[in-house]
C-alpha cells in the first residue's frame, strides 16, 4: 500500500483482503516444484474477482511412503476476503473435500462472529448492550472468553470493547478524525469488566448500552485453527489455510518441506521483510500499512491503543507466531499496541510463542526463540545492523 493511497478503511468484514496485490504473509517457495502455482498465488491472492479459481499440482516426487499425494490450492470468497486453502491427501477427491471443508467452516464462523452480518451472533449481542445476556454457540463463546484472557497477558493492549471507537474512526466505513471529545465520551464502553461471558449459561452481556465487541483482531486466527481441523477430520494430512494476515500451517509437503511463508516488509509494497518455515504452527501479522489514510503528514490506521482510543504508535508490524492462530492473531494486535520493548519482554515470557517486531523507527526485534529460524532479506538484515 503506497503512502497516501487514501481510503483503505473502506474494505468491510472482519474477513477481508490486504489492501493491494500482494498478501502480508505470502506462502511460496522458489525451490518447489510448484513454482508456477506460487507464482500465481502471489499475483492472485489479493484479487477480488477470482473466485474458486483452482490449480491441480504436479504430484511431488514422494519421499514420505505413507503420505502420497494430491497437492490442491483453491482460492475463495469468504464475505469480503479471499482465503486461500492448500491441502495435502492421499487422493484428489481427499483433498478437494478436505478443502471443501476448510471453506464451510470459515463461512460457518463468519455467520456467528462477523459483525458486519446484522443477524450474526456478536452483532446480536451488541444489539442487545445494556439489556439482556444473549445465547451463543461454544464457538462464539470461546473466541470471547480467549479474547479476555489475551486482554488480560496484554495488560488491556488488546481489548474487544474497542467497537465503538473502531466505529467512531469510520475504519470500516468513511475514515474520519474523531474530536477528541468524542473520544472521551466513548471511553466508559471500552471497560471490559463489562462484559459478562457466562460459560455455564452459554451467554454473553455487555452491560452498558452502546457497548459494541469487534472480534476483527482475533476473529481470523480462531478462523484458520478451525478450518484446519476440520480439514484434518476430511482426511487432509497436510495443509495451509491463509486469511489474509492470518496463515495457519499442518504436516508437511509430500517432498518432507515445511511450508516456508513469507512476510511483507511494512514500508516497501511488494517486498519482503523476511521468511519462515513453518510446521503445525500458525503466524499472524498486524500492520499499520494495511488499512489507513494520512493527513497533514500523519497515519491513521486500524490498530487503537485502548487508553487514548488514537493510533497506537509504537510499531510498523507485528508478526506472532503460535501453535494456535487464535493466540497468534490476538496477541499480534495486543503487542502492536504495547510496543517493541513490552511487547517483546511479554513474548520472551510466554512459551511457544514468537515474534517478529518492526518498531517505529523500521529496526527488527527477533524474539530469542526465531533467531535461528528466520531469514531476513538482504537489505533489511543491513539496515538493521546500521542501526544503533
Ligand atoms: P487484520 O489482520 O484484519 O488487520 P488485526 O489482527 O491487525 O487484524 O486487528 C485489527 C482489527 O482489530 C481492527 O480492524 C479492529 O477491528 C480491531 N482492533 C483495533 N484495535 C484493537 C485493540 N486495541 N484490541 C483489539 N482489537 C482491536
Ligand atoms: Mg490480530
Amino acid at each position: 500500500m503506497g503512502a497516501g493511497a487514501g481510503a483503505l478503511f473502506g474494505i468491510p468484514g472482519w474477513l477481508r483482503p490486504m489492501s493491494v496485490g500482494v498478501d502480508t504473509l505470502t506462502y511460496m517457495d522458489p525451490s518447489l516444484p510448484l513454482r508456477q502455482d506460487i507464482v500465481w498465488f502471489r499475483e492472485h491472492v489479493a484479487d477480488l474477482n477470482v473466485a474458486h479459481v483452482w490449480i491441480h499440482l504436479p504430484r511431488a516426487a514422494a519421499t514420505d511412503p505413507e503420505v502420497l499425494h494430491a497437492v490442491d490450492r483453491f482460492q475463495s470468497e469468504i464475505e469480503s476476503a479471499p482465503a486461500v486453502i492448500t491441502a495435502v491427501g492421499p487422493t484428489t477427491p481427499d483433498v478437494n473435500e478436505a478443502i471443501n471443508a476448510g471453506f464451510e467452516e470459515i463461512k460457518r464462523l463468519e455467520q456467528l462472529l462477523s459483525t458486519w452480518i446484522a443477524e450474526s451472533e456478536l452483532s446480536r449481542v451488541n444489539a442487545a448492550a445494556g439489556q439482556k445476556p444473549v445465547l451463543v454457540s461454544p464457538e462464539t463463546m470461546t473466541v470471547v472468553r480467549r479474547s479476555l484472557q489475551i486482554a488480560e497477558v496484554t495488560e488491556g493492549a488488546f481489548n474487544i470493547a474497542v467497537g465503538p471507537a473502531v466505529a467512531a474512526w469510520g475504519v470500516s466505513a468513511e475514515p474520519r478524525i474523531p474530536t477528541t471529545q468524542e473520544l472521551e465520551s466513548l471511553k466508559p464502553l471500552m471497560d471490559l469488566h463489562a462484559v459478562h461471558a457466562d460459560v455455564l449459561e452459554r451467554t454473553i452481556y455487555l452491560e452498558k448500552a452502546g457497548m459494541r465487541i469487534d472480534v476483527g483482531g482475533i476473529g481470523k486466527g480462531y478462523a484458520a485453527d478451525q478450518a484446519v481441523m476440520a480439514m484434518k477430520k476430511a482426511g487432509a494430512v497436510a495443509g495451509v489455510v491463509a486469511l489474509s494476515g492470518d496463515i495457519k500451517t499442518f504436516g508437511h509437503l509430500p517432498d518432507g518441506k515445511t511450508f516456508p511463508v513469507a512476510i511483507q516488509h511494512p514500508r516497501k509494497e511488494g517486498a519482503l521483510l523476511a521468511e519462515i518455515d513453518l510446521q503445525d504452527e500458525a503466524i499472524s501479522t498486524a500492520g499499520d500499512y494495511e488499512r489507513f489514510f494520512e493527513k497533514n503528514g500523519i497515519r491513521y490506521h486500524h490498530i487503537l491503543d485502548p487508553r487514548t482510543l488514537q493510533p497506537a504508535r509504537g510499531c510498523q508490524s507485528v508478526s506472532v507466531i503460535a501453535k494456535e492462530g487464535i493466540w497468534a492473531d490476538g496477541l499480534d494486535t495486543g503487542i502492536f499496541v504495547l510496543g517493541a520493548d513490552r511487547g517483546m519482554e511479554l513474548i520472551e515470557q510466554l512459551d511457544d510463542v514468537e515474534a517478529i517486531i518492526v518498531d517505529q523507527e523500521g529496526k527488527v526485534h527477533i524474539s530469542s526463540g526465531l533467531r535461528h529460524r528466520v531469514r531476513l532479506s538482504a537489505e533489511v538484515d543491513r539496515h538493521n545492523r546500521e542501526q544503533p
